[in-house]
């Protein structure tokens, strides 16, 4: 059966679409499909467009509940999940960290952060700093900014999977900026292969070949995503901890799970954890989470049992 083949630029990266056709009608205008969702979903949680819902809200510096959709809404939701689960790790107000940190819509600071600079912006990052209800988003301080970026990705590729299914597709592959989320077989019957990439920043090259069933996948590590100054190297992760970008051995953390926004957060959210917090929540929770640490000489690899049950590794 003929695999389709869509790409095009989204959420400041790029999207790829395979699927098998199942009969022989092409569906008209898919791509053009999926392009609008895509743009709908930016205009709603985007925070690099200025007038996106998201934005709107950031740009409210009112403590009354703010209207969103339903989509914002079932978003942050999840988002505030995640954050609960991890033991606020996973914090959606953590925005203003990651501006005054340099990885945020303003790029890299000027100069690295004094103590004071951060404690001042503290005062309005917190799980407790927002609240979502049918009515919308509540700040508790006038200056709160939510940042749905760790989990906006996933939410599209979900969409993207539901559209598809609308369509009546069943063998397909989604990836938005590495996060991914896969259904069926490529065609020949022989399931997708995902490639989870060596935590290296000098080439590209592969830790590991898989295939996870009907599930979505993603990766946080920031052996790409980072920067330095006076060789000491600032990941584009805040712990909420300390409001400081994550030091620590855990270099690559990947999550399968049925739905790519929650694989997406709690990817993100593991990696901000650290490897021994990180192993006790996979094994407490039954996630499916491979963890890669650096040590002296090269690297260590645990795999969840849930990973190991519901992952085949081809290599
Ligand atoms: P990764 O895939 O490496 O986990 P993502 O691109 O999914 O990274 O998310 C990283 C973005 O999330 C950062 O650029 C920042 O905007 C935001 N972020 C940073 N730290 C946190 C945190 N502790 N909780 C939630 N979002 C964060
Ligand atoms: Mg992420």
């Amino acid at each position: 059966m003929p695999v389709v083949h869509l790409n095009g630029p989204t959420m400041g990266t790029t999207y790829n679409i395979k699927y098998v056709v199942e009969n022989e009608d092409a569906i008209d205008d898919l791509q053009r499909k999926v392009d609008e969702r895509l743009a709908e979903i930016n205009k709603l949680m985007s925070t690099y467009d200025t007038t996106s819902e998201l934005s709107r809200f950031n740009q409210y510096r009112y403590t009354d509940t703010f209207a969103v959709s339903d989509e914002t809404q079932l978003v942050v939701t999840e988002a505030l999940r995640l954050g609960e689960l991890s033991d606020g790790v996973l914090d959606i107000t953590v925005g203003p960290l990651v501006n005054l940190w340099g990885f945020g819509p303003n790029k890299r600071p000027a100069q690295i952060p004094t103590q004071a600079e951060i404690d001042e912006v503290r005062n309005f990052v917190g799980l407790d700093k927002v609240a979502v209800s049918d009515s919308g988003l509540t700040k508790r301080h006038p200056m709160v900014y939510v940042d749905l970026s760790t989990i906006a990705k996933g939410y599209g590729v979900d969409q993207i999977a539901e559209l598809l299914e609308r369509h009546g597709l069943k063998n397909y592959l989604i990836e938005i900026g590495g996060e991914m989320r896969v259904r069926g077989h490529r065609g020949n019957g022989d399931p997708w292969l995902i490639a989870i990439e060596k935590p290296v920043t000098t080439e590209r090259a592969i830790q590991k070949v898989v295939s996870i069933g009907r599930n979505a996948i993603a990766t946080s590590g920031d052996y790409r995503n980072y920067y330095e100054d006076d060789g000491v190297r600032y990941s584009h992760l805040i712990d909420p901890r300390t409001g400081r970008p994550i030091s620590h051995n855990l270099v690559s953390v990947t999550v399968v799970h049925p739905y790519s926004m929650t694989a997406d957060g709690l990817a993100t959210a593991i990696n901000v954890m650290g490897w021994e917090q990180a192993i006790s929540l996979a094994e407490e929770q039954g996630l499916a989470v491979l963890l890669i640490r650096k040590t002296d000489d090269g690297f260590e690899e645990y795999i969840s049992s849930e990973f190991d049950k519901i992952v085949d590794v081809h290599n």
